[in-house]
């Protein structure tokens, strides 16, 4: 079995071994960002050759238009002469590069941009240094959003509330209990329950029933949104998820294309878990902020104006560079099972009032 080899699963079974069973939050945390064995934090997991694909390696339209996106956004903010360009989990720095390149275009807009990217990855982080060299514009890199310094901000963040870790709860005989990450008959990682119950989980439903809750986008949320009511700002959250709370886990892992055992290898599969954009929404209104959405990903784009952009591309391009560009447009926008288009959802949050903000049918106009 691989698990034995592998580093960060015998860290794990010593640190349960010592402290007992963990939640699976700190489990999918310590999987993902172990400062030295963690999924993200020892590899480039992107492309064909590595473990999944995103938007912004499908075309370069997805970073440009979120880039004209921003341009907008800052005009109906009051265009402040300086701001922060916030990305969260920038990945290999591509939606940057092509954001920054189409942000030339509005030249005042360009010019006010102090890009931050929230990066907990050193070796992702280099490959986003050199995806930005010569793009013009200040670079910081944070780990964490309490790093930024005040201001105006505009934050983006694609594929990265999925990777923010979740808590499982399972409704008993008892009431809800947590379920825990501990040791098999055998010491492999195997799930388990909390002798505890959780008294404060009213939520109504059968045994058996499992609770998702995105532990780590919850805390996030409430922390962005707040910074945006009070210093001014807007952010768009684009991910794979569901808009209404219901019971079920999505906690999953791949692994070079292949769905395999979330305990099996923890820091060589991707765990990911479905953004739940109620509660993310919830959140935010929670501190005060206005949100708009969530709405599919084709929409989102088709609003943006992909449609014109892809007819741009193919003006210089080659019958073959053509058809990549189509093939890009079907699979970020088109509504099938292996295309982005309705699968991802698009939120945004803004401080109240703001209007006009592009992709989204303002709120009074909606049914
Ligand atoms: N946005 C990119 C990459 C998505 S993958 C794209 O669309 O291609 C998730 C990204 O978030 C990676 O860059 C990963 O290293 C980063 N990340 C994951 N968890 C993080 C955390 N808790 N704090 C900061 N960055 C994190």
């Amino acid at each position: 079995m691989s698990e034995a080899q592998n580093d960060l699963g015998a860290e794990i079974r010593e640190i349960i071994a010592h402290e007992g069973p963990i939640s699976v939050e700190r489990y999918m945390g310590l999987a993902l960002t172990h400062p030295t064995k963690g999924y993200y934090t020892t590899r480039n997991p992107f492309g064909a050759q590595g473990d999944f694909i995103t938007a912004p390696d499908i075309s370069q339209m997805f970073g440009e238009l979120l880039g004209l996106w921003a341009a907008q956004v800052w005009i109906q903010l009051g265009a402040p002469a300086k701001f922060l360009l916030v990305e969260l989990g920038p990945g290999r720095g591509a939606l940057m590069a092509d954001a920054l390149r189409a942000a030339k275009a509005v030249p005042e807009f360009y010019a006010a941009i102090d890009v931050h990217l929230i990066e907990a990855s050193d070796i992702l982080a280099e490959l986003q240094r050199e995806a930005l060299a010569g793009c013009g514009r200040p670079v910081t890199w944070r780990r964490t959003i309490d790093d930024l310094p005040p201001g105006p901000a505009i934050f983006l963040a694609n594929e990265f509330f999925d990777a923010l870790p979740v808590r499982h709860y399972v409704k008993t005989a008892e009431g809800w209990r947590e379920k825990l990450v501990g040791l098999g008959e055998e010491g492999q990682l195997a799930f388990g329950l909390s002798g505890e119950t959780e008294p404060y989980l009213k939520a109504v439903a059968p045994e058996g029933s499992i609770l998702e809750i995105g532990a780590g986008a919850q805390r996030l949320m409430p922390q962005s949104a707040v910074r945006i009511v009070t210093q001014n700002g807007a952010a768009l959250a684009i991910d794979y998820g569901y808009d209404h709370t219901g019971f079920g886990e999505t906690l999953q892992a791949v692994k070079a294309h292949e769905f395999v055992d979330p305990l099996a290898e923890p820091g060589e599969a991707d765990l990911t878990a479905h953004v739940d954009f109620a509660a993310l929404t919830r959140a935010a209104q929670a501190a005060n902020a206005q949100t708009l959405g969530p709405i599919s990903q084709g929409e989102f784009l088709h609003e943006l104006g992909i449609l014109q952009r892809a007819e741009a591309l193919k003006g210089g391009a080659s019958a073959e560079q053509a058809e990549d560009i189509d093939s890009a447009l079907a699979r970020l926008t088109g509504a099938g099972e292996n295309e982005m288009g309705e699968l991802f959802k698009v939120l945004a949050i803004t401080r109240r009032g703001l209007k006009d903000v592009p992709g989204f049918v303002p709120p009074e106009d909606m049914a």
